[in-house]
C-alpha cells in the first residue's frame, strides 16, 4: 500500500469518527408511553426484568435493533425496551406536569370526554391522587386516568406541580398482591381481631411469615395478618379456586364419524360451528339433548353433534339428560355488543408487546357476535372497526334498540404487573344485572382458567346511564404478561367468546 492511500484511509476514518462523535453528542430520547413498562437486561421477552419505568419516563437511548431500545438507565447502567412502548424524539420537556384536585376548591371533579361542559362525564376524581396530563389548551387539561382511559378536566379546579413519585421497581417482586377490594388487616390471626386497615384490588403487601389460614405481613412497621385466600404469594400461584379442569368423566358410549361433520357449541344447527370433524374420528359422548350427543373434543372442551350421523357404539339411555335443546333461546333476542375504546382511545396498553385492548376488545366482539347471530339473536355493534364512539352514544344505540342485553367487553390494566385474573361489573345490585354478571364471571373463569377476582359493583358511564340490563367485562389484565399473552391467543379469544355466549343463553333460557 503506497504511503498517499494510507494517508487517504486516515482521513476518511477521522472524519467518519467525528460524525459519530457529533452524533452521540446530539442524543437520542425515548419517552415511555404505557404504564409498568419492563425494563430488560436484553432484547427479547425472554430477558430478564432489571427494573420498571412509567408512564411518561424518558431515557437517553444508547443504540436500537429489531424493534427495541437499548437505554441509559444511570450509575453507567443501560437496559432494553420495547419500541412499540416508547416515543422516539428528540430532548423531551425535562419534567412530567401532573395534577392533583385543588382540595380547597371542589371535593371532587368531573372528568369529560373532551375540553368543555359539553363532553359528557367520564368519571369524577378527588383530591390526593396525582394524575400525568398528556396535553393542555388555555382553559382545559387532557390526563390519564389509573385505567388508562383518558379525559379532560377544568383548569381553574386542579393544581399543577412537577414530576411524580417513581414506585419501587425492585421491591414488588418479592410481595404479595392483593386479590380483592377491601380486604382487612387484622391485629391478629382472627376474625375477631381489631381491624388496622383495609387493603385493595392490586396493593403490594410484605409477607414476613406465610400460614395456611392467616398469613403474617407487614404493615407499617407491625405485624399484622390477612387472610391468606385474599393474597397472591410471589412465585406461588393464586390461592383463588382454580377451575375445574375439562370434564374427565369416562364414558362407556363412544361415537365415530362417518362423515366430515359439524361440531357445534350446543345442540342444534344454529349454533356457532367449533370444528370440523374429519370421518373416522372417535368422540366419547357425555349427554344428550333431544336428538343431539354431547362430546368431549381433544381440547377437552364439549362440543355437540346431530345423533343422526355418527355411528354410536354403547348405551345412549345411560348418558345423563343435558335439559332441553336451546333451539330458540336466542331468537327474537337484542344483544348489544360494546367493544371497548377505538380510534384514538386506544384503551390499556399491552405490558410486553404493546398491543392495544381496542383492537382485542373488538376481535372478541365478533367472536361472540358470529356465535350469536348464529343462534339466532340479533346483534348489534356499538362499533364495528376501529372509530372512537363516545360513551353516551354506546348508551343511545343500549336505549334506541332496546336491547335484552347489553355487554361491554374491556381489558384491564393495573400497576401492579403480578396481578391477573377476571372480574365483571355491574350497576343495579337489584336488577337483572347482578345475576347476568354472576353467569359472565362463572363462565369466563371457567374457560380461561384465570384467577376469580369476581363480580363488582362498577360505576361506569355505560352501565350506570343504561336502562337495559347491563354488564362490563374485564376479561383479563393487560398489565400482566401471562394475561397479556392469553389476550392475544386466538384460541383462548373463542374459549372467552364461548363463555360470554354460554352465559347469555342460561340467562335468556
Ligand atoms: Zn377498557
Amino acid at each position: 500500500m503506497t504511503r498517499k492511500r494510507w494517508i487517504l484511509i486516515l482521513v476518511i476514518c477521522f472524519s467518519l469518527l467525528s460524525s459519530m462523535i457529533a452524533a452521540a453528542a446530539e442524543g437520542r430520547f425515548v419517552k415511555v408511553i404505557a404504564y409498568d413498562v419492563n425494563i430488560r437486561s436484553g432484547a427479547s421477552t425472554e430477558e430478564g426484568v432489571i427494573g420498571h419505568a412509567d408512564y411518561g419516563d424518558q431515557f437517553e437511548v444508547v443504540t436500537s435493533e429489531n424493534g427495541w431500545y437499548q437505554v441509559q438507565l444511570g450509575k453507567g447502567q443501560s437496559g432494553w425496551i420495547h419500541a412499540s412502548l416508547v416515543k422516539e424524539g428528540g430532548r423531551f420537556a425535562t419534567s412530567n406536569p401532573v395534577i392533583d384536585v385543588a382540595q380547597s376548591k371542589v371535593e371532587s371533579l368531573n372528568v369529560r370526554g373532551g375540553a368543555s361542559t359539553s363532553f359528557e362525564i367520564v368519571t369524577t376524581i378527588q383530591p390526593g391522587t396525582t394524575y400525568p396530563v398528556l396535553q393542555q389548551n388555555a382553559d382545559w387539561v387532557q390526563i390519564r386516568l389509573p385505567d388508562d382511559r383518558t379525559g379532560w378536566v377544568s383548569k381553574q379546579y386542579v393544581t399543577m406541580s412537577e414530576g411524580k413519585a417513581k414506585p419501587n421497581a425492585q421491591a414488588e417482586q418479592e410481595r404479595a398482591t392483593v386479590l380483592s377490594d377491601s380486604v382487612n388487616i387484622r391485629a391478629d390471626n382472627s376474625q375477631s381481631a381489631p381491624i388496622l386497615g383495609t387493603l385493595k384490588l392490586g396493593d403490594l403487601v410484605q409477607v414476613i411469615e406465610e400460614g395456611a389460614d392467616w398469613t403474617k405481613i407487614d404493615w407499617q412497621g407491625k405485624e399484622a395478618y390477612v387472610k391468606a385466600q385474599y393474597l397472591k404469594l410471589p412465585g406461588k400461584p393464586s390461592p383463588v379456586k382454580d377451575t375445574l379442569p375439562p370434564s374427565n368423566e369416562q364414558s362407556d358410549v363412544t361415537l365415530t364419524l362417518q362423515d366430515a361433520t359439524n361440531l357445534r357449541s350446543g345442540p342444534g344447527t344454529n349454533f356457532a360451528l367449533l370444528e370440523t370433524g374429519a370421518a373416522g374420528a372417535s368422540y366419547p359422548v357425555t349427554g344428550k339433548s333431544g336428538n343431539w350427543l354431547e362430546v368431549t373434543m381433544k381440547n377437552g372442551h364439549t362440543a355437540w353433534i346431530a345423533g343422526w350421523l355418527p355411528n354410536v357404539s354403547g348405551d345412549l339411555s345411560k348418558l345423563p339428560e343435558r335439559g332441553q335443546s336451546l333451539d330458540g333461546v336466542l331468537h327474537g333476542k337484542t344483544i348489544v355488543l360494546d367493544a371497548g375504546h377505538g380510534g384514538y382511545d386506544v384503551g390499556a396498553v399491552g405490558r410486553d408487546t404493546g398491543v392495544y385492548e381496542k383492537d382485542l376488545t373488538l376481535s372478541l366482539t365478533t367472536l361472540l357476535a358470529n356465535k350469536l347471530t348464529s343462534t339466532g339473536a340479533r346483534v348489534v355493534l356499538t362499533r364495528s372497526d376501529d372509530t372512537f364512539v363516545t360513551l353516551d352514544d354506546r348508551v343511545q344505540i343500549s336505549k334506541r334498540e332496546d336491547c335484552d342485553i347489553f355487554v361491554s367487553l374491556h381489558f384491564n390494566t393495573n400497576a401492579n404487573p403480578n396481578l391477573s385474573g377476571t372480574m365483571t361489573f355491574y350497576y343495579n345490585e337489584d336488577g337483572k344485572d347482578h345475576d347476568l354478571a354472576n353467569r359472565i364471571q362463572t363462565q369466563l373463569v371457567k374457560n380461561l382458567g384465570l384467577p376469580d377476582l369476581g363480580t363488582r359493583f362498577g360505576d361506569y358511564y355505560v352501565l350506570r346511564e343504561n336502562p337495559r340490563p347491563a354488564v362490563l367485562i374485564e376479561t383479563d389484565f393487560l398489565t400482566n404478561s401471562g394475561d397479556e399473552q392469553k389476550a392475544k391467543d386466538p384460541n383462548v379469544q373463542d374459549k372467552a367468546a364461548e363463555a360470554v355466549f354460554q352465559a347469555l343463553v342460561d340467562y335468556l333460557k
